[in-house]
C-alpha cells in the first residue's frame, strides 16, 4: 500500500519554475506511518498509472485549470482499485461534480494540512466519508513542506508559504471567498527555518508564495483607528509588526538568495515597508495592476489600485526601492477598446516593469465574476461537446472558447489578437535586451533574455492560441530554455547553514 500525491497537468514540461508546494506540504502532513508518499508533480512528466496498486491511497490537487486532467486520472486510479481523494480549490468550491467527474471516493474541502492524516487513515480502514471540512487553519498549524523529497536539480524556484488570506475583494479572485479576507500568517521562526532548509539544499531563488504580502494598508490602519473599540487595530498592528520581523529575519540570511512575492501595489505607499523589503532580499513581486484606466479597476472592484500617471510613480517606487516588478493586466473588460492594448503596453514600460502578464478575463468558478457570468439567461442551455458552457473547465482544451463574455464595442478575436499582440510586443527581442539593462553582467543578461523568453512561451502562447501546432511548438521551446535555464538558478548547497539566531538563543537558553 502505498500514498499517493499528483498535481494534474496536460502539459509536461521535464522541468519547473515553481515548485508545487502543496504537494510537499501533504507529503509532511502524510507522516511516517506509511512510509513516503510518492509524489508526482504533471507539470515534470505524467503519471504511470501502472504504479498505482488496488487499496493505494492516490490524493489529487486540483484548481479550475487542471480539474479535467484530475478527473481523468482520478476515474483511472478508482478503476484500478485504489482510493481516490481530491482536495484544492476547485474540489472545495465542487465537492459533488469531483465525486461524479473524478471518481472520487472522497473530497476535502478547505486546508488539508491538518485533517490529511486522517482522510489517509479512514480509507486504509475501508471507511472513507464522502466530505471532509479541512476549514480555515491558523498559522501556527500550517505544515511545513518535505524538502527532503524534492527530485534533484527540476525545479529553479522553491515555494515558502508566509501568509494565506487577503482582505481584499476583486471580482475576477476566488482567494478572498477560499483563503478568507482575515490574513492567517505563520510563525516567524517556522518560515525562516524552511528558507534555511532549502539554502542548505542549493536553492537561492524561493517564492513567497501568499495571496498578499501586504496585507495591512495604511487605510485599514486609519479605518481601524475610527472604531471606538481598539481590539481592531491592535490585531492590524500586531500583523503588521510581525511582517518586518519576518523581514528583519529575512535580512539575516545569506545574501546570495533571492525572494519573490505577491503583493498589491498598495504597499507602494510605504516606503519604510519598502526599504525592509529590498534589505529581506525580496527583489521582485508580482503586483496585480489589472488595468490602466479608472474605469477598468472600477469593473473589476479594485478601487484600491491607482490608474494614469499616478499609477506609473507607483510602480516606479517598488523599482525605485530595488524591486522588479512583474505586473499583472487584464483584457477582455467591459471598458477596453481597441486602444487599450498598446497603451496598456506602453504604460508597462513606462513604469519600468521588468516582467509583465496579459490575461484574458476569464469568468473563474468561486468568483463575483463567474456568478454574474453563469446567471445569465442567455447562456441557458448553450453547449459545447455536450459539456454546459458554465462548466467551461469540462470542455476538451482544443475546443474551449479563449473568451466567455460578449465586449460591447470588439469581437472576441479582436480581444484575443490584440492580447497576444501586447505579449509579442513586451517580449521582442529588443524590449527584452533593454530591460536586461537591469543586471550588469553579460551572463547575467543573457540569463535575463531567456528567463523572458521561457516565461513568455510558458504562459503566453500556450495560455491564449487556438492553432494546436503553435502550442506545441511554444511547449517544445519552453521545455528546451526551461533545461538551459535551471542550472542558472541553483547555488552550491550550505549544508552547514545555521539557523540565524539560533545559535544564540540556544546559548542565552543553556
Ligand atoms: S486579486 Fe489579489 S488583491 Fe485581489 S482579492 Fe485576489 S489576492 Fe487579494
Amino acid at each position: 500500500m502505498r500514498i499517493h500525491l499528483i498535481n494534474p497537468s496536460t502539459q509536461s514540461f521535464g522541468v519547473a519554475v515553481i515548485t508545487p508546494r502543496w504537494l510537499y506540504v501533504l507529503a509532511s502532513a502524510t507522516g511516517s506511518e506509511w512510509g513516503d508518499p510518492r509524489i508526482i508533480d504533471e507539470t515534470l512528466e505524467h503519471v504511470d498509472l501502472e504504479t498505482i496498486d488496488a487499496g493505494d491511497v492516490v490524493g489529487i490537487g486540483i484548481h479550475t485549470g487542471n480539474a479535467r486532467r484530475g478527473y481523468e486520472i482520478g476515474r483511472q486510479a478508482r478503476k484500478r482499485g485504489a482510493w481516490v481523494v481530491f482536495g484544492g480549490i476547485h474540489a472545495t468550491l465542487f465537492p459533488d461534480e469531483v465525486v461524479t467527474h473524478g471518481g472520487a471516493h472522497s473530497v476535502v474541502r478547505g486546508d488539508g494540512d491538518v485533517i490529511w492524516p486522517q482522510v489517509i487513515a479512514d480509507c486504509l480502514a475501508g471507511q472513507p466519508q464522502l466530505l471532509y471540512e479541512g476549514g480555515r487553519i491558523a498559522g501556527d498549524q500550517f505544515a511545513a513542506a518535505r524538502w527532503d523529497l524534492l527530485p534533484e536539480g527540476r525545479y529553479m524556484w522553491a515555494s515558502v508559504q508566509t501568509v494565506r488570506g487577503c482582505p481584499k475583494h476583486c471580482s475576477f479572485c476566488s482567494v478572498w471567498r477560499t483563503d478568507g479576507q482575515q490574513p492567517r500568517q505563520r510563525a516567524v521562526d517556522r518560515v525562516i527555518r524552511e528558507i534555511v532548509e532549502l539554502r542548505r539544499l542549493g536553492f537561492r531563488f524561493i517564492a513567497l508564495a501568499d495571496d498578499n504580502f501586504y496585507p495591512v494598508a495604511f487605510g485599514d490602519l486609519a479605518q481601524a483607528k475610527r472604531r471606538a473599540d481598539p481590539s481592531r487595530l491592535r490585531e492590524l498592528e500586531a500583523l503588521r509588526d510581525e511582517r518586518f520581523e519576518l523581514m528583519e529575519r529575512l535580512s539575516e540570511l545569506p545574501d546570495d538568495l533571492v525572494f519573490y512575492t505577491q503583493i498589491t501595489m498598495e504597499a507602494a505607499e510605504d516606503p519604510a515597508f519598502l526599504d525592509a523589503m529590498r534589505r529581506a532580499k525580496i527583489r521582485g513581486a508580482l503586483v496585480g495592476v489589472e488595468s490602466v484606466t479608472a474605469e477598468g479597476l472600477k469593473d473589476v472592484y479594485k478601487g484600491f489600485n491607482l490608474a494614469g500617471d499616478e499609477l506609473v510613480a507607483r510602480l516606479r517606487a517598488f523599482r525605485r526601492h530595488g524591486i522588479h516588478v512583474l505586473g499583472s493586466f487584464i483584457f477582455g473588460l467591459p471598458s477596453d477598446t481597441k486602444d487599450s492594448f498598446d497603451a496598456t503596453v506602453a504604460l508597462a514600460e513606462r513604469a519600468d516593469l521588468t516582467f509583465a502578464q496579459f490575461v484574458l478575463l476569464t469568468p473563474f468558478p468561486g468568483t463575483v465574476d463567474f456568478e454574474k457570468w453563469a446567471a445569465r439567461e442567455s447562456l441557458r442551455g448553450t453547449m459545447i461537446e455536450g459539456v454546459p458552457l458554465t462548466q467551461h473547465w469540462l470542455i476538451p482544451e482544443h475546443r474551449r472558447p479563449r473568451l466567455y463574455t460578449a465586449h460591447p464595442t470588439m469581437t472576441l478575436e479582436e480581444i484575443r489578437l490584440g492580447t497576444q499582440r501586447a505579449w509579442d510586443r513586451f517580449y521582442s527581442w529588443r524590449h527584452v535586451w533593454t530591460r536586461s539593462r537591469v543586471v550588469e553582467s553579460v551572463r547575467a543578461r543573457i540569463a535575463f533574455v531567456l528567463i523572458s523568453k521561457l516565461y513568455r512561451q510558458m504562459y503566453a502562447n500556450t495560455g491564449i492560441a487556438t492553432d494546436s501546432a503553435r502550442v506545441q511548438r511554444s511547449a517544445r521551446w519552453a521545455r528546451w530554455i526551461a533545461y538551459a535555464c535551471r542550472r542558472l538558478f541553483l547555488g552550491k548547497p550550505m549544508p552547514d547553514l545555521e539557523i540565524p539566531g539560533e545559535r544564540l538563543a540556544q546559548a542565552t537558553y543553556n
